[in-house]
């Protein structure tokens, strides 16, 4: 009954998305759902296209989870394990909360999607209150923007990584949040039908597989794909072994400060003061700082600390146009301006930038606004201050932007 007064009420509200944002279309009362706009809505960009919902799971307990989706704007919606619905950024603009990300060649998904964060795992069942909401939150946006149900995918399903020590290639598996939500029985449950069925940029030859049991759990066949699913949910799984290197547990959290490694003698090591990814003696414990996958950027790589060569740091794509060079002095290069002897002579805390492009420098009269327009206050955005620091364009302060400072864009 419920759902039928809603179809009704959204028929009506086919309207120009301008219209559209002026009325309470959401008013559904089966939904418990409460406006929590974050600081950050108002500047966010009204999208111009909506293809895809993407959910993902928090990975830590609800109230971090929050505060943090919260200050940042990394959501359109958060969901509790009572099946509370937070709004956090308007529907209709932009949140980001799939960063590094691709479908079909496209990238950067944050201009084509919404972004549901349920409080929960991506190994774990969410809750019956969950289920409930998700399904008539679902429901209700893909009526609004008439999105299929095989567009409405788990964040790891479009999410990929850049060149790391483990992958000299661009790949798939750079995280495994909401990964529950591509097995055919939670999508039941919702009431979506099957999935895509195949990586098409996988399938393109743009990125490879980087995680087969992530695989497995996306687009494997019913039997298969519970089994894998089954299959991490142990503590086991945060534990190197033969078969499961650093990375896999970690993944792009991996050499990070907030992630602990603890080794059978004891001796505990953060992942930024590791050196050597080859001698993680196996039974190694991974604790991984529990709150939030972070979508701000994971683009800046450090020699001396992320890696020793400018291979290491960028992969197979280290000469290339398109990978950035910042020297401890500024001086900006890309890969193909570099000649052998400067990769070589490359001091220590020369940073490194993979798929970007050096979008220009900050003066008098050029504005950080009319070098990137809209992308200015992306989470992409990267802002190189006259004294070294790197901030990220959505913590960046539009008051605070000096002549001399370099903005860079992801490709
Ligand atoms: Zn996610």
């Amino acid at each position: 009954m419920i759902r039928t007064v809603a179809q009704i009420w959204h028929r009506r509200c086919v309207l120009p998305a301008a219209m559209v944002m002026l009325l309470p279309c959401v008013a559904v009362a089966s939904l418990n759902i409460v406006s929590h706009y974050s600081p950050r809505n108002r500047e966010r960009p009204v999208r111009r296209a909506t293809d895809f919902i993407i959910l993902h799971t928090t990975e830590g307990p609800k109230a971090g989870s929050l505060n943090k989706l919260h200050a940042n704007g990394e959501a359109h919606y958060m969901i509790d394990e009572q099946g509370k619905v937070y709004r956090i950024i308007h529907r209709n603009r932009v949140a980001f909360h799939a960063g590094r990300s691709m479908w079909e060649g496209r990238t950067n998904l944050d201009n084509r999607s919404i972004g549901i964060e349920l409080v929960g795992y991506h190994h774990r069942d969410i809750t019956a209150a969950q289920y409930t909401a998700l399904r008539e939150l679902l429901a209700q946006l893909q009526r609004i923007y008439r999105i299929p149900d095989e567009r409405v995918v788990p964040h790891s399903m479009v999410a990929y990584g850049a060149p790391n020590r483990w992958h000299r290639q661009s790949h798939r598996g750079r995280k495994r949040c909401g990964m529950l939500f591509a097995r055919a029985d939670v999508r039941r449950r919702l009431g979506l039908g099957r999935g895509p069925a195949r990586d098409p940029d996988v399938a393109a030859g743009r990125l490879v597989s980087a995680d087969s049991y992530l695989q497995q759990v996306l687009f494997g066949e019913g039997g298969a794909q519970n089994l894998a699913a089954a299959f991490f949910s142990g503590d086991e799984a945060m534990v190197v072994s033969a078969g499961r290197s650093a990375w896999d547990i970690a993944r792009e959290a991996y050499n990070q400060s907030s992630t602990t490694y603890v080794f059978p003698d004891g001796t505990r090591r953060r992942g930024n003061e590791i050196r050597d990814w080859g001698r993680i003696p196996p039974g190694t414990k991974v604790i991984l700082p529990g709150l939030v996958e972070d979508n701000r950027w994971e683009g800046v790589r450090v020699l001396g600390k992320d890696g020793n060569t400018a291979q290491e740091l960028a992969g197979g794509e280290y000469n290339s146009a398109t990978t950035i060079y910042i020297l401890p002095d500024g001086t900006v290069k890309t890969g193909a301006e570099m000649r052998d002897a400067d990769f070589r002579s490359m001091q220590q805390g020369t940073m490194v930038l993979a798929r970007y492009e050096y979008a220009g420098e900050v003066t008098r009269r050029r504005s950080a606004f009319d070098i990137c327009k809209a992308r200015w206050n992306h989470a992409g955005t990267i802002y190189r201050f006259n004294d070294g620091r790197i901030v990220s364009g959505n913590r960046v302060d539009e008051r605070n932007i000096p002549a001399g400072t370099k903005i860079f864009l992801p490709q």
